[in-house]
């Protein structure tokens, strides 16, 4: 049988090897180090982490990524397999020790039998004979195979500094504050004259704000070699340096809004946040992206009348990053439209974080592996972690209204990419829920739909099931 082509060893390469292989199908997994380094990583090990030694939070009853490790040790993963076997005491998160685990995914990789490592940069795309190919480079993909994928897509260059806006959940937004409405009324190309949520300021809250955003502590910026800035993708609190009144006349002007709360008084500045997945649990704040530090963040964006209580699904950073604009260019199995032969798994494909990355690899090695094999795999549903992940990389996310920079954002999993469900009011006891409790109980609801889903998943998922979504290409 001809191998599947894994590229890059990281998280989502090996993991994608190792799944594919356990499918009976061979593999050649190419990496480049040692051979060739990138900015980040320390070693020639496969499956290094690059920075942080955490998978997070541990915990599948209430945590999305805690659904995500539950989903991935059910279907045989080798990256969570050595994650626990490698566990350092971390409370609730499943923190590693860096070394053993990157080591023991090696030795496991290296002892398969139908797993071939070949060392050596991916120079170009790959030969043309290569007919089933995993790319799985990251966010530090090597330009020399970065630019011709960028060439092929039509994306030009695609790695940048990152400009990372906030992303909140919806229902964290206090709306007897904040309020429904397009600028000026305007309907965007998918309807809609109300499609923003916008918070108003009054003078004194803007003064306090622009303060509050100039003391705050920044986080230093990892300058990598010749990357590109997104134009006009200046953090907040750049623009903030450059006058008090910026903000006023970029992302905040409050032009061509009326504050349904208060109609007869003009907002002094308006933030205003965009829909942001297809289920409208997610809104970015639009033009926010910033450098702060994390806890900063959550500290000084509270400022903002209706965000007092807001819950972020990812927070605002700049990074180097080379991903795809993958909902335009993937089909819903993670290939190229444009060219079917290449898969993509991993930070490449637009998800975030280590476990994210191993967890599309998963199901990209799965997806290659009965491709190879001539069969068919029903995709993960959209009510289970993988499946949300899956979803938002290929379709959930609805395209910004607006013009500049592609509003399509690397995301860590979290409970908002899950479709909604409906909120238990009383308890088990039929005692009336309060407002935080009710919370842990819809993520504790989402957590067992997403367990009963994947299992009847499994169960349904031998080869041969239908597969209505991936036609052959
Ligand atoms: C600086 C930085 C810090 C990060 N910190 C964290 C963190 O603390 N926690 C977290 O959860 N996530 C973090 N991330 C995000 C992300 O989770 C990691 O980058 C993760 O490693 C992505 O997994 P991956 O498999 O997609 O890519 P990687 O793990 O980077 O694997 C890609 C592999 O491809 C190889 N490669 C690249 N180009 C080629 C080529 N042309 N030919 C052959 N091989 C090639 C690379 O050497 C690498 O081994 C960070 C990212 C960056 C850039």
């Amino acid at each position: 049988m001809r191998p599947i082509h894994v590229i890059g060893g990281g998280l989502a390469g090996s993991e994608a090897a190792w799944q594919a292989a356990n499918s009976g199908v061979p593999v050649v997994l190419h990496e480049m180090r040692p051979t060739r380094a990138t900015a980040a990583h320390r070693t020639a090990h496969l499956a290094e982490l690059v920075c942080s030694n955490s998978f997070r939070s541990d915990d599948a009853s209430a945590s999305a990524v805690g659904v995500l490790h539950r989903e991935m040790r059910a279907l045989g993963s080798i990256v969570l397999k050595n994650a626990d076997h490698h566990q350092v005491p971390a409370g609730g998160a499943l923190a590693v020790d860096r070394d053993g685990f990157s080591q023991g995914v090696e030795a496991a990789i290296l002892g398969h039998p139908l797993i071939a490592v070949e060392r050596g940069e991916i120079v170009g795309l790959p030969p043309a004979d290569w007919d089933n190919v995993i790319i799985a480079t990251g966010p530090l993909t090597s330009p020399a195979l970065a630019d011709p994928i960028g060439k092929l897509t039509g994306e030009g260059a695609l790695a940048f500094f990152d400009a990372i806006a906030p992303i909140v959940h919806r229902d964290s937004i206090n709306m007897d504050r904040a309020w429904m409405q397009s600028r000026y009324d305007k309907e965007g190309p998918s309807g809609g004259a109300a499609a923003y949520v916008n918070c108003p300021m009054s003078r004194g809250e803007y003064e306090a704000f622009v303060d509050a955003l100039l003391a705050a502590e920044k986080t230093e910026f990892r300058e990598f070699e010749g990357t590109p800035y997104f134009d006009g993708c200046l953090p907040i609190e750049v623009m903030a340096e450059r006058g008090r009144e910026t903000l006023r006349h970029g992302p905040m002007k409050p032009f061509g809004l009326t504050n349904a709360h208060n109609p007869s008084v003009n907002p002094y500045a308006v933030v205003q946040l965009r829909q942001d997945n297809a289920l409208g649990t997610l809104f970015n704040m639009v033009g926010f992206q910033t450098k702060l530090k994390y806890g900063e963040q959550g500290r000084v964006l509270r400022m903002i009348p209706g965000l007092e209580k807001a819950e972020f699904a990812r927070l605002g950073g700049m990074h180097r990053n080379t991903y795809l604009n993958s909902p335009g260019l993937l089909d819903a199995c993670l290939r190229l439209k444009a060219a079917p032969r290449l898969r993509f798994a991993g930070q490449i494909t637009g998800c975030e974080g280590y476990v994210e990355s191993a967890g599309v690899g998963l199901i990209a090695g799965r997806l290659a592996a009965v491709e190879r094999l001539g069969r068919n795999l029903a995709l993960p549903p959209p009510t289970t972690a993988i499946g949300a992940l899956l979803n938002h990389i290929t379709g959930g996310h609805i395209e910004s209204i607006d013009a500049g920079p592609r509003s399509f954002q690397p995301m860590n999993v979290n409970f908002g990419l899950f479709p909604p469900i409906v909120e238990p009011r009383v308890d088990e006891a039929g005692k009336r829920l309060g407002g935080p409790e009710r919370g842990l109980a819809r993520k504790r609801a989402l957590s067992a739909r997403a367990q009963q889903d994947l299992a009847e998943w499994m169960k349904a998922a031998s080869y041969d099931a239908v597969n209505r979504h991936c036609e052959e290409p």
